[in-house]
């Protein structure tokens, strides 16, 4: 069975829709996302577009600032302090990656936390790890969001996740964790993979590695999460870390690239900016 990210995400945003409104009416105002790009990486113009088109479909108020790639670090610090101070403003995400003269870590670190609404602030990401409120990382939340709507059991099994990135594999593993399942994090220096993976009851796939995991490393019935995002090297179409057409006889539910765990990360971003507005305007 195939889980599909993409259904559920339009079932969300559905929902969100409505709840917009809702807010609306009880606020005088709908919630607003400001969006921050820095050059023209053709790769991250797509992703800002893709936030502009949710933000539009669920009624979320958008604003893209793009900036040249030649603006200084300065100039986005004070861009930022700005929108922080803005109270009209609900959520800044700083599209990522930016130009090689910007700490990224710096910038991300001027986002009052409040507003964070990609929960990559270390502030989120402490209260995240000591299980105290927070805005959580959108793809780790919309992979257990999937997880759960898709009624996979986590309490008790075994999972294993492929990665160990700061916003992708170590999030998800904790939040796996934090809904009871037995983690395993796997990684670059793991040694003898397929047997670490084939004990896995949930394995969620975060390397970036075309096609990388095979029928033989997945244990029968395991559900399946392919995060990755990539070119297929024969054909040039997306695909994900997971080789699907392999795997996909042999685990008992499976995430698709693209259609699977994209979408969710999108919605979930909404899912925050709703979420950041309302702690705003009932403080
Ligand atoms: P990353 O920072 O490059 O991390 C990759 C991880 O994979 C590292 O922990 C690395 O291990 C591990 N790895 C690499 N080769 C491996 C191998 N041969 N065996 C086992 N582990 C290996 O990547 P990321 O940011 O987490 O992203 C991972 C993938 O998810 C990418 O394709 C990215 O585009 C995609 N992604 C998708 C979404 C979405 O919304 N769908 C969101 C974010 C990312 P070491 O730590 O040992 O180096």
């Amino acid at each position: 069975m195939i889980i599909s990210g993409k259904e559920i995400a339009t079932d969300l945003k559905r929902e969100m829709a409505v709840k917009v409104k809702e807010l609306e009416a009880k606020y005088g105002r709908v919630p607003h996302l400001v969006v921050v790009l820095v050059g023209d990486d053709p790769g991250s113009v797509s992703y800002v577009t893709g936030k502009a088109k949710a933000s539009e479909e669920i009624g979320v108020r958008n604003t893209t600032i793009r900036k040249p790639e030649s603006m200084t670090e300065e100039e986005l610090l004070s861009l930022i302090a700005e929108l922080n101070a803005d109270d009209t403003v609900d959520g800044i995400l700083v599209q990522l990656p930016l130009p090689k003269h910007m700490d990224a870590d710096k910038v991300i670190a001027a986002i009052d936390r409040s507003k964070d609404v990609d929960g990559f602030h270390p502030l989120n990401v402490a209260s995240l790890w000591l299980k105290q409120p927070c805005l959580l990382p959108c793809t780790p939340k919309g992979i257990i969001k999937m997880l759960k709507t898709a009624n996979v059991e986590i309490a008790g099994k075994r999972a294993v996740v492929i990665g160990r990135s700061n916003i992708v594999g170590l999030p998800v593993a904790k939040l796996l964790l934090d809904e009871n399942a037995t983690v395993t994090i796997a990684h670059s220096r793991t040694k003898d993979l397929a047997s670490v993976t084939k004990e896995a009851d949930i394995l969620v796939v975060a390397i970036g590695r075309p096609k990388f995991v095979k029928a033989d490393m997945i244990k029968p019935g395991a559900v399946v999460i392919d995060v990755g995002v990539n070119r297929d090297p024969d054909t040039g179409k997306l695909c994900g870390d997971v080789d699907f057409n392999a795997c996909e006889s042999i685990a008992g539910m499976i995430t698709k690239v693209p259609g699977g765990v994209g979408p969710m990360t999108i919605t979930m971003l909404m899912t925050n900016t709703i979420e950041a507005f309302e702690t705003r305007m009932s403080r």
